[in-house]
């Protein structure tokens, strides 16, 4: 899949578009989901154009792929929620109807979220 200049997190990351700016470094960007779904909810892109995850684990460098885990540890330690947990969500393609096309990952915590899937144990 080509890149889209155009969604929304590359105008972010160009300045384009306001956002809040949690967490940079050279490798990524944290900011708030306009949308949150839980009680801390936040997006962390790489700066390097990614459509997916599946685009950046097969195509980014091994440097941007560290840079961008340790950026995340960085973030959930940031909010918080290092010690209270949290859940990392990352859509791709139209069955997850990922609707950004720049690899995003949602942190999501700050509450009791419960289990993700409804199984006994
Ligand atoms: P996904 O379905 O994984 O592609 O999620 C895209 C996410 O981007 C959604 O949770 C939206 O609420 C969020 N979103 C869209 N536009 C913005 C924006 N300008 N700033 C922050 N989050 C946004």
């Amino acid at each position: 899949m080509t890149y889209d200049e155009n969604n929304i997190f590359a105008k972010i990351l160009r300045g384009e578009i306001p956002t809040q700016k949690i967490y940079e470094d050279s490798y990524a960007l944290a900011f708030p989901d306009i949308n949150p779904q839980a009680a801390v909810h936040v997006l962390i892109i790489p700066k390097g154009k990614y459509v997916s995850i599946a685009d950046f684990g097969a195509t980014a460098s091994p440097e941007e792929i560290t840079g961008f885990y340790r950026a995340l540890s960085a973030v959930a330690k940031l909010l918080n929620i290092e010690e209270s947990g949290y859940r990392v969500i990352c859509n791709s393609g139209p069955d997850s109807h990922q609707l950004v096309p720049h690899f995003h990952a949602h942190i999501l915590g700050g509450e009791k979220m419960g289990h993700l899937f409804v199984t006994a144990g």
